[in-house]
């Protein structure tokens, strides 16, 4: 059965190959779209070229495609969006909700996250100064319901905490894209790794100034290595090979806790995805690791 209201996404930072967290993180999405006959769309977030090899978004789709992981819609691109961020941006600064900022973190640090500068009154003197746009945030204690992590609860501080939406080199930062595409694109339900988890209240805080409401969250823990570190390009994880997708699929399957039949570790990719969907169960995600 159907479900146009089910809208999920996976939204990859193309800053490396696809790795087995990615996998994990992908499938996670997809199955929670598919097993609740909702759409699944794929979203390129390549925001920052100058941490972006240009090989790695074509790695990325081939190796989606290479595990059955289709979407539903063409693959939108981040950096085809930038009008749709100008245009938010406008919208945040005529509504008093964003400030140009020039402060740089060295003086943000010896002013305990104040801004010396004053731009939040919108008085700052940028003169030749580069300067960043900040999303002013409302202090709030905010609570939540995460549907793997339940009750959630999170502060947030005005002037401390406000995000950057669009950097002082021009590139347009990812708390206003990720909120811009996911309104514009209809996504009823997010399912990310819990890496992100800290940024959902900021984030429900934009939806609002942009008149939307905020979707569902749903926090996957992240896969860590052998040292405890989360896997990323960062901590060296290696990308995942293309020419093994049922045995890397049956691998993220476990990882998310689900309980494969063994006699399907060696099934093509299609034959895991089929099962994957037919015997979801949410509630078997580990919650061991955050
Ligand atoms: N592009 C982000 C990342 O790769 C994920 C964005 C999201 O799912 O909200 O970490």
């Amino acid at each position: 059965m159907t479900n146009p209201r089910y809208r999920g996404r996976f939204a990859p930072s193309p800053t490396g190959p696809l790795h087995f967290g990615s996998l994990v993180t992908a499938l996670a999405s997809f199955l929670e779209a598919r097993s609740q006959g909702g759409q699944w769309l794929i979203r390129v977030e390549d925001l920052d070229p100058l941490r972006e090899p240009p090989e790695a978004t074509g790695q990325i789709l081939s190796s989606l495609d290479a595990h059955g992981l289709l979407p539903d819609e063409p693959v939108r691109f981040q950096s085809r969006r930038y009008s749709a961020y100008q245009t938010a941006i406008a919208r945040l600064m005529e509504q008093g909700d964003g400030y140009r900022c020039p402060c740089s973190r060295k003086e943000l640090l010896a002013n305990e996250g104040r801004h010396p500068n004053h731009c939040r009154s919108g008085r700052a003197v940028t003169g030749d100064r580069p300067f960043a746009i900040r999303f002013a945030l409302t202090d709030q204690a905010c609570h939540w319901q995460d549907l793997l992590l339940g009750p959630q609860h999170q502060i947030v501080r005005a002037e401390l905490d406000d995000p950057v939406i669009l950097r002082k080199e021009g590139f347009y930062a990812y708390q206003l894209a990720v909120v811009v595409d996911d309104i514009d694109q209809g996504i009823s339900d997010v399912v990310r790794g819990s890496d992100l988890l800290e940024m959902t209240a900021q984030q429900q805080q934009i939806y609002r100034a942009l008149g939307a409401r905020p979707p569902r969250w749903l926090h996957i823990p992240v896969v860590l290595n052998e040292a405890g570190q989360k896997l990323s390009k960062q901590t060296h994880a290696p990308a995942l090979d293309d020419n093994t997708p049922g045995q890397n699929l049956f691998r993220a399957l476990v990882a998310l806790g689900q309980n494969p039949p063994e006699a399907l570790a060696k099934g093509p990719p299609e034959t895991l995805l089929d099962w994957g969907q037919a015997n979801w169960q949410r509630g078997a995600i580990h919650l061991t690791s955050r």
